[in-house]
């Protein structure tokens, strides 16, 4: 039995709804079908999950929001006309998103979550309606009468244990399954979405807890690539790689696949395939639990811009008791995640992500890091971003990191940091977001062969 997801992209109009439709016919193992919203139908088009954003923005300030509702309603209509489904499907869509902003709660964030929810929840209902059309038997599922129950961190939930006790008997049905990606519920019964892109997280759990044989993730590219084929045209495709070999890449930046989404497979050991739903017939990219590697192989480079780090230095640092848990505290008391923190006898560099560390927080951190911390000197920097090259080859081999310096300083690029040895199976440069592009570039270069050097 298979599980397959299909991204913004595959289902993004009518044509590319039909190519679901063909591709799920093919093979009768595929028994569940989980949908994200409607994505971009050409590079400037905006996502619908972004309008929906755009919508629950203009009600939360008080202003004047039928405009918004009515592009939102006018892609799902779009959508009804061309492939000639009921037109009451689109009242429906318009009453739903209307009977959600009359619900509004006094939580904005949680407000915000039943609004863009309804991108998945609506999508899944005309996919639905498409298959019966097409006398494929098939039924909508509501999460919340599956029983996909999250925490209620809304915009950034994780799945509770419990669901995928509830969701394995999905396994049973006789129909095929459509199941909207992307959002679940609280205990509470309030709508509560994984962070964006998180439709592969709901596939995830969904292939675990009915055990499924392979989990297929449907998006707009044959392959993952060794590197960012934006950055390096001539990237090569992988064919195979590990759980933690993706894990490691799409947190750095891979974006073919959501990071978060990789435990559940884990968990379960169920293989996941990334496939093209413009080109099914190409074999994609499985990643698997483990796999043949060589000694020094290097699988891919993946780079993501978007972090700060914030310095620290005292004297006699490592002596003090106490003074990593008493930093990380302040962390925790503002709400601020850590993603890694490098440090040495007398410095400690902790790296996290921008967009949560507003100017309030960056000014109340660093003055509780010099007053209770009595540090001799703390600065933060803005604009780093984070490149790391991934391999289980790594593990064994000798001079990868020695070569990946030289490529660097050959390159001009200043290493900001370097985070080695926590994870066997990666290397990890802190650099200038300047200078991203050039360090994968000449990274690719001097480890993979491939690309010039510019
Ligand atoms: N539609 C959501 C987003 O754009 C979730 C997804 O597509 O996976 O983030």
């Amino acid at each position: 039995m298979k599980v397959a997801k299909f991204g913004g992209s595959s289902v993004a109009d009518a044509k590319q709804i039909l190519k679901v439709v063909k591709i799920i016919k093919a093979d009768p193992d595929r028994r569940i079908v989980v949908v994200s919203a409607p994505g971009k139908r050409f590079s400037r088009d905006i996502k619908v999950t972004d309008l929906l954003i755009a919508l629950a923005d203009a009600v939360i300030a008080g202003r004047p929001y039928e405009q918004e509702l009515a592009v939102v309603v006018g892609r799902y209509a779009e959508i009804q006309r061309e492939l000639g489904l009921d037109a009451s499907i689109v009242g429906e869509i318009e009453s739903d998103l209307r009977d959600r902003i009359a619900r509004r709660s006094s939580n904005n964030a949680q407000f915000m979550d039943t609004i863009k929810a309804s991108g998945e929840d609506n999508n899944a209902k005309i996919v639905a309606q498409v298959f019966v059309n097409q006398g494929i038997p098939a039924r909508y599922v509501d999460p919340k009468e599956a029983g996909l129950l999250l925490s209620g961190d809304f915009g950034n939930a994780q799945v509770l244990p419990e669901s995928f006790l509830s969701l394995k008997s999905l396994r049973d049905a006789q129909e095929i399954i459509i199941f909207p990606g992307f959002f679940g519920y609280t205990r509470q019964g309030e709508v509560a979405t994984f962070p964006r892109g998180g439709s592969d997280i709901t596939g995830a759990i969904l292939a675990a807890a009915v055990e499924a044989d392979v989990y297929e993730n449907f998006t707009d590219v044959d392959s993952v690539f060794a590197l960012d084929p934006r950055l390096v045209p001539d990237a090569p495709a992988i064919n195979l790689l590990t759980f933690r070999e993706m894990r490691e890449l799409s947190y750095a930046g891979f974006g073919v696949f959501h990071d978060e989404a990789i435990v559940p497979a884990v968990r379960a050991k169920v293989p996941i395939c990334i496939k093209n739903t413009n080109r099914p017939e190409a074999p994609g990219t499985m990643i698997v639990a483990e796999r043949k590697y060589e000694q020094g192989e290097i699988t891919g480079i993946a780079s993501a811009d978007g972090f700060s780090a914030i310095f620290l230095h005292k004297y006699m640092m490592n002596r003090e008791l106490g003074f990593g848990r008493r930093l990380l505290q302040v962390l925790e008391d503002e709400r601020l995640s850590f993603e890694h923190v490098p440090s040495g006898i007398d410095d400690m560099s902790v790296i996290l992500r921008s967009a949560p560390l507003t100017p309030e927080k960056e000014e109340q951190v660093l003055t509780r890091i010099r007053t209770e911390l009595q540090v001799d000197d703390v600065t933060i920097e803005h604009g780093l971003s984070l490149v790391m090259i991934v391999g289980e080859g790594m593990r064994y081999a000798v001079g990868v990191a020695a070569r990946a310096c030289a490529a660097l300083a050959d390159a001009g690029v200043n290493i900001e940091m370097i985070n080695q040895g926590s994870s066997e199976i990666s290397i990890m440069f802190g650099v200038k977001e300047i200078d991203r592009k050039h360090a994968v570039q000449a990274l690719g270069h001097a480890l993979l062969k491939i690309g010039k050097v510019h």
